[in-house]
């Protein structure tokens, strides 16, 4: 920039329009030099602050109310922090600010230029590049380094955007879905989500029945009675809290979690069956080799591509080698492995017939062990776990609210995750949820969730 030929009146136009800068009250009368300070390198561009002529002619003191004055040259020179306009240097701006004092009370006014707020030094344009800056995936640090300011700068910064969040009690989304991620010191943290569009509705800092209950109450009754669907996890106790924070919603067993529920059961029943063979034995090498196989759904096993199965030395199916195992196992695994597979029917086209022999089939099992519970088997426990939550099971199953699971909420949770990898973890809990707020709201539409309700 130093190369260019300036002349004197153009100087203040020309830079002007390179930092993109309009305020009148800035008028830049000096080619911009290079200096160190305080060990950083910056390209400084000279300046003084003015008085506009209608600021002068209509001038009351702020003191006493007077209209005379006069001029008193200028306050002494001070920073101004812009974005950088170049890779190697930061960029500021070094202002003198014209002063004028009151001819009665001898107070002194200085001009203002718009470029920052009051006893600043950090303009608003190197606030919004920071602002955006926390949106991606970079850590406090890095983005200091990058814009020549503090970290804790930065972290400032972070803290005012917490006025932005949503915090408009007259509205709750219609679908909700409640989970918990581990943050600051290790421990969990409540989140509800928006289920319709994943928009975040809340973080809370524990998920304590007493934190939870206490926000939902600031909504008012009408507004809870509108919410349709809570969707959760069944091992959490949200079922409960939900049930009496929202009177007219179903209560929603993610789908995923029913499934993951009976297959690790009928998993550690095959572990089981196996380890009643000897290690050696071809049983027991069936059993552990094929695993992958007893957790299919049926309906997807091969029935038509033949491979050596060479503990039996014979060539099979993965069917015909299921079908085989399933004559060795005893009934309790037989038993295990149908209902799994029935679950998994129901998962991929379900229909009311179906879901209502499972119905029967958790009815039979409740029955069967009326009196004494630890009786069942690991599967058999399993959808006795889900007697218990019969309403919420069946509701879960229903083609109808199939959309809503916490499928979304997975999805948040490993954002979170590399957020807190990006920032070696957080120590400041608002800071973490100030964090997972700007870079989740990244590229949506926030506007959207309000025609909701
Ligand atoms: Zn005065």
């Amino acid at each position: 920039m130093t190369s260019l030929n300036y002349t004197t009146h153009s100087v203040d136009s020309i830079v002007k329009s390179c930092l993109d800068i309009s305020d009148p009250h800035l008028h830049f009368f000096n080619e911009p030099y290079d200096e160190k300070i305080n060990g950083i390198s910056y390209k400084v561009f000279q300046a003084t602050i003015n008085f506009l002529p209608h600021e002068l002619t209509n001038f009351r003191c702020f003191n006493c109310g007077f209209t005379t004055f006069y001029r008193n040259g200028y306050t002494p020179k001070r920073l101004i922090r812009i974005p950088a306009v170049n890779a190697t240097h930061q960029t500021t701006i070094q202002a003198r600010s014209a002063r004028i004092r009151c001819r009665n009370c001898n107070s002194t006014i200085s001009a203002k230029t718009t470029l920052l707020p009051p006893n600043c030094q950090i303009s608003y344009s190197l606030r919004d590049k920071i602002a955006t800056k926390l949106r991606h995936d970079i850590s406090a640090k890095t983005i200091a380094y990058e814009e020549g300011v503090s970290a804790s700068t930065v972290n400032r910064m972070l803290s005012h955007t917490r006025s932005e969040f949503r915090n408009n009690f007259n509205f709750l989304p219609l679908h909700l879905c409640f989970d918990e991620f581990r943050g600051t010191h290790n421990s969990y943290h409540f989140i509800c989500l928006d289920s319709d569009n994943h928009v975040i509705q809340t973080i809370l800092p524990n998920r304590f029945k007493d934190t939870i209950i206490k926000y939902f109450m600031k909504f008012p009754e009408s507004v809870r009675q509108l919410v349709r669907t809570v969707s959760c996890d069944l091992n959490s106790y949200y079922v409960d809290i939900a049930k009496t924070l929202f009177p007219n919603a179903k209560i929603i067993i993610d789908r995923f979690h029913i499934v993951q529920m009976l297959n690790r059961a009928l998993n550690s029943m095959r572990t089981d069956l196996m380890n009643n063979f000897e290690r050696s034995s071809k049983n027991y090498k069936l059993f552990k080799r094929n695993w992958k196989l007893f957790l299919k759904r049926y309906d997807d096993l091969d029935c038509t591509h033949q491979f050596y199965e060479r503990s039996l030395k014979i060539w099979t199916t993965s069917e015909r080698l299921v079908n085989s195992r399933l004559e060795v196992g005893d009934q309790a695994f037989n038993e295990a492995y149908w209902d799994y597979q029935h679950l998994l029917e129901i998962i991929v086209a379900p229909t009311k017939n179906k879901i209502d022999i499972f119905k029967q089939r958790i009815n039979e099992v409740h029955q069967k062990y009326l009196i004494k519970r630890t009786l069942a088997t690991k599967s058999e426990k399993v959808l006795l776990s889900f007697f218990d939550n019969l309403d919420a099971i069946i509701s879960a199953l229903d083609p109808m609210y199939s959309r809503y699971t916490n499928g979304p909420l997975e999805g948040i949770n490993r954002k979170i995750k590399q957020i807190q990898r990006t920032a070696y973890g957080y120590r400041n809990f608002d800071h973490l949820k100030a964090r997972i707020y700007l870079q989740t709201y990244l590229g949506k539409d926030t506007r959207s969730s309000m025609k909701i309700a």
